[in-house]
C-alpha cells in the first residue's frame, strides 16, 4: 500500500524579482541581438536556468576578457564592481547590467556613506559575487568584510567613530542580528543601513520556512549548493527544528532513504529555482505517497523590476538612430502643408495669418488637401511598416509594395502636371524617411533602404526642388 503524505508548500518560494528581470534580460538580449550574448558570471545561481539559456544562445564566462567586443555582454544579477563597466566602456562594448535594483540600492548606499567619509562595514560572505561586486564599489581598503560577530572582534577600522555598515542581501535575517549586535556593541557611533538591507524575498521565504518548520519532520530546499539564499534556507529550517533539512537542485538529487517512515514533507525554493523544478519534486513525491499538498503562506509578493530601456526598445531597428538628420526634416515637412490645408478649409478665412504663402479660401485649403492628398496614403502604408517592425518581423513584401506602388501610381497619374506630381513624390517618400526616424525605436522599420536612405534623401530634395521651381 502507498503510505500517506502531507507536503507542505512554503509561499512565497521561488523566482524574485530580481532574478526574474535578470533572466528576462539575457531573453530580450538574445532576441534584439541574436546570438551568441555573452553574460560575465551566472545570471542567477541556477543550473538549470543557466543551462536553459545556454542552449538559447547565452555564453557564460567568468571574466570580461574572454569576451568579443562585438557582442553584447551582460553583468549577473549579484552585481560588479565598477571596474567591470569601466572596462566593458574602455573597450566599447555593448553592455546590459543586470545587476538587482536592491543590490544596485546598496551600492549606492555604500558610495553615499564614502562620500560622507565613513568606512564601510560589510556584512556578507568573502568570494560570493555580490561581496565582491558592492564591496568593488569604493576604492580597496573602504570596505572591511565580517561574516561572524567573531570577526567583529578582529577588525581595525580607521577611525572607529567614522564607520556604517551594509550587509549582502541574501544573508540569514538572525544571523545578520547577531552580527549587527556585535558591531553595535563594539562600535556604537556605526551608521546602519538607510532601510533593511537583507532583502524582501530573502526575508520572506524565510519566514515562511519557519512558519513550515513546527508541521513537518522533513524540508527540503529546491536551490543550487552555490546560491547564497537557498543555502540560508536550509539553515533556517534547521534553527527552526526541522531536523531533517536538506538542499537538492531537483528530484533526481532526493535521497529517498533517508525520507523513509516520514510522513510530512516542506518544499521551499531559493530565490533563483524555477517553478518547474518544485513541481518536479512534488512528481516525485507523488510517484512514491498518496500525496496531499498544503500551501503555508506568510506573505503575497507583487514587486517587478523593469527591465534596461536598451532592451524595451525594439529589437528590429538597431540601426535606425542614424537616419540622417535631413530625411527627418523633410519628413515632417511633408506633414505641414497637410495641417495647413485642413485649418485653411475649416476656419474662417483671414484666422490663421499665411503670410501669402497658401490660398486662404476654403476651395484654397481643399486643394491643398487634394495636392498632397497622397501623403496621408503613403503614411498609412508607413503605419503598416511600423506595426510589423513593432511586432519583430520585417514588414511583408505587400507592406513594402504598398509604401512604394502608392507614391509612384501618383506619380505616373498625374504625370501632366509635373510639379504636382513630383512634390506629391517627394512628400510620400519624405514623410516615410522622416517617420522612419521619428518612429526609430518604434515603429518604423525600412529594411530594404537602410543601405539606400542618403541617396533616397538626395532623390527627395531634388523632388521638392523641382516641384517648387515648376
Ligand atoms: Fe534581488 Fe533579493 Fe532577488 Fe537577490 S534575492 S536578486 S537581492 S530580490
Amino acid at each position: 500500500m502507498i503510505p500517506d503524505l502531507t507536503l507542505y508548500l512554503a509561499a512565497p518560494r521561488g523566482f524574485c524579482a530580481g532574478v526574474d528581470r535578470a533572466i528576462k534580460i539575457v531573453e530580450m538580449a538574445l532576441e534584439k541581438y541574436g546570438a551568441p550574448v555573452y553574460v560575465r558570471h551566472e545570471i542567477v545561481h541556477n543550473k538549470y536556468v543557466v543551462d536553459g539559456l545556454r542552449e538559447k544562445g547565452a555564453v557564460f564566462v567568468d571574466e570580461l576578457d574572454e569576451c568579443p567586443t562585438d557582442r553584447p555582454v551582460i553583468f549577473s544579477a549579484h552585481g560588479v564592481p565598477k571596474s567591470v563597466p569601466a572596462e566593458a566602456a574602455a573597450r566599447e562594448m555593448l553592455y546590459v547590467d543586470a545587476t538587482c535594483k536592491i543590490v544596485y540600492n546598496d551600492h549606492i548606499e555604500a558610495e553615499r556613506h564614502h562620500a560622507n567619509g565613513l568606512q564601510m562595514v560589510m556584512i556578507g560572505h568573502a568570494g560570493h559575487p555580490e561581496t565582491v561586486g558592492t564591496m568593488g564599489q569604493l576604492p580597496e581598503g573602504e570596505v572591511l568584510l565580517v561574516e561572524t560577530p567573531a570577526d567583529v572582534a578582529s577588525l581595525a577600522p580607521r577611525n572607529p567613530e567614522k564607520l556604517a555598515f551594509i550587509t549582502q542581501t541574501t544573508l540569514s535575517v538572525d544571523d545578520t542580528a547577531e552580527v549587527v549586535e556585535a558591531l553595535q556593541a563594539r562600535f556604537p557611533a556605526i551608521v546602519g543601513p538607510h532601510k533593511e538591507d537583507i532583502c524582501y524575498a530573502t526575508t520572506n521565504r524565510q519566514e515562511a520556512v519557519k512558519a513550515v518548520a513546527p508541521k513537518i519532520d522533513a524540508l527540503l530546499v529546491i536551490g543550487a549548493p552555490n546560491s547564497s539564499n537557498s543555502k540560508r534556507l536550509v539553515e533556517v529550517g534547521s534553527k527552526a527544528g526541522c531536523a531533517y533539512s536538506q538542499l537538492v537542485q531537483r528530484a533526481a538529487d532526493i535521497d529517498w532513504r533517508s525520507l523513509e517512515g516520514i510522513r510530512s514533507v516542506g518544499i521551499t525554493a531559493g530565490a533563483s529555482a524555477p517553478e518547474v523544478l518544485v513541481n518536479e519534486v512534488i512528481d516525485a513525491f507523488r510517484a512514491r505517497f498518496n500525496v496531499t499538498v498544503e500551501i503555508v503562506e506568510t506573505a503575497q509578493e507583487n514587486v517587478e523590476f523593469k527591465v534596461p530601456r536598451v532592451l524595451r526598445e525594439t529589437a528590429a531597428c538597431p540601426h535606425m538612430h542614424r537616419v540622417p538628420l535631413p530625411a527627418l526634416v523633410l519628413g515632417f515637412s511633408g506633414l505641414i502643408p497637410f495641417v495647413i490645408g485642413a485649418l485653411i478649409t475649416l476656419v474662417p478665412a483671414g484666422t490663421i495669418p499665411l503670410f501669402g504663402l497658401f490660398p486662404s479660401t476654403p476651395e484654397g485649403g481643399v486643394a491643398l488637401l487634394e495636392r498632397y492628398g497622397t501623403i496621408i496614403l503613403a503614411f498609412m502604408a508607413g503605419c503598416l511598416w511600423g506595426f510589423a517592425s513593432r511586432h519583430g518581423r520585417k514588414p511583408s513584401w505587400i507592406e513594402l509594395a504598398l509604401t512604394v506602388v502608392v507614391p509612384v501610381a501618383v506619380f505616373l497619374l498625374l504625370g501632366d502636371d509635373p510639379g504636382r506630381s513630383c512634390s506629391l513624390l517627394a512628400f510620400a517618400f519624405a514623410l516615410l524617411l522622416g517617420l522612419d526616424a521619428w518612429f526609430a525605436r518604434q515603429v518604423i522599420v525600412v529594411y530594404w533602404w537602410m543601405h539606400l536612405r542618403i541617396p533616397l534623401t538626395i532623390v527627395v530634395t531634388l523632388c521638392l526642388f523641382v516641384g517648387a521651381s515648376a
